[in-house]
């Protein structure tokens, strides 16, 4: 038996579906650079696996979050710009140039601290840098800005790649912070002019050109997520979850399923239960709420999500197709990712960066291989 045969659960990660993503963006962005945004494991999909993909597409700039997850992706590409959201963390300007990595300058502090080994080396060091714009997470705020412009020696000493800032509300398209933050950062980039200019995540991506500015950096889209939620997706979907049937039973009022006993059946009830639980990254808000398909057959979820298991009320399932050691769907055409995050009461974003490491992952359009 081969290991997808016997795995509890398989996840599919289509690859071609991530490259479609990307050309689809780097179309709608036209004129401007698309980069990728590969931090949190390639938000669960391989950032290894996604990176060597889009790089064979042509991509040449990838994000991460942390210096750890540039080094990994380093041994990965050696040949493509990696640039670290996190910034320059003190003491860690040679593990940078070790792995040739670009940090997202986010202080006035660190600019400071990157000029200055670059003064030491005797070159100009590639730098991003953040500007804040309204997030007020990460980025250089107003006093900084004035601070840095009153003295640029500190940016002379750097290869300034992109001037960038990041949008907090561009998945709700009406949000009057969307034109508040392009207003902001278009006159940062007059005072800014070195370097790419760079505002658009996904959703920011689809809100038009006047977002674009030089280059974009899209994340969420590339695997599928529905930039704006409430209007059709279009992206292709890049991820599906199969669940393995480990046992069916038929359960008769008035007892129960799970923890809890939380879902009395009502009458006699054929129940499957499913080798995929919370431990796998398949949320436990979605207990009594979840949906999974047999075939075309719907089979809602019944019960708490427990740690390895759930459990499927499939009584109007046909016997053929509910039956130990069959498939069910949880993530597919039946159950897009956005939809799933809804029952859960999340965003795709969470599902995808919660997919568990027990599954048997399959990756299509891949010819590379691991
Ligand atoms: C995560 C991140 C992105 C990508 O955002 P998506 O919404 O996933 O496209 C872009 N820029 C910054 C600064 C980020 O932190």
């Amino acid at each position: 038996m081969t290991a997808t045969e016997r795995a509890g659960a398989i996840l599919t990660i289509d690859l071609g579906a991530v490259v479609d993503n990307w050309r689809l963006i780097a179309q709608t962005a036209k004129g401007a650079e698309a980069g990728a945004v590969v931090k949190a494991d390639g938000y669960g999909l391989g950032a290894a696996r996604v990176g060597r993909a889009l790089a064979k597409a042509g991509c040449t700039t990838f994000y991460v979050a942390r210096i750890e997850e540039g080094v990994r992706l380093r041994a990965a590409l050696p040949a493509v710009d990696i640039h670290v959201l996190d910034g320059l963390l003190p003491a860690t300007q040679a593990d940078l140039m070790e792995h040739r990595l670009i940090p997202v300058l986010n202080s006035r502090d660190q600019v400071h601290a990157w000029a200055v080994h670059a003064r030491h080396l005797g070159r100009k060091l590639p730098a991003d840098l953040h500007v804040d714009t309204g997030m007020n997470r990460l980025g250089l705020d107003a006093g900084e800005v004035d601070d840095l412009l009153a003295d640029p020696s500190d940016l002379d000493a750097l290869d300034l790649r992109h001037v960038a800032s990041h949008l907090a509300c561009s998945d709700e398209r009406r949000h009057p912070m969307n034109a508040a933050q392009r207003e902001r950062f278009a006159e940062l980039r007059r005072r800014l002019p070195r370097g790419r200019g760079s505002l658009a995540n996904s959703s920011g991506i689809f809100l038009g050109k006047p977002f674009h500015f030089d280059a974009v950096r899209p994340g969420a889209a590339l695997y599928g997520v529905n930039p704006h939620p409430d209007e059709p997706n279009p992206m292709a979907q890049a991820v599906q979850l199969q669940g393995r049937i480990l046992q069916v039973r038929f359960v008769d009022s008035p007892h129960s399923v799970g923890y809890g006993a939380t879902h009395a059946v009502a009458r006699r009830t054929k129940i499957a239960t499913v080798a995929v639980g919370y431990a796998d990254g398949y949320l436990r808000s979605l207990s009594n709420r979840g949906t999974a398909h047999i075939g075309e057959a719907e089979a809602p979820l019944v019960g708490r999500v427990s740690m390895d298991l759930i459990t499927l009320d499939v009584t109007t399932v046909p016997e053929r197709l509910a039956r130990p050691g069959g498939l069910v769907d949880l993530i597919g055409p039946h159950h897009p990712l956005d939809a799933v995050a809804a029952a859960a009461g999340t965003i795709g974003y969470e599902i995808l960066t919660s997919l568990g490491a027990r599954y048997h992952r399959v990756y299509l359009g891949d010819e590379a291989g691991p």
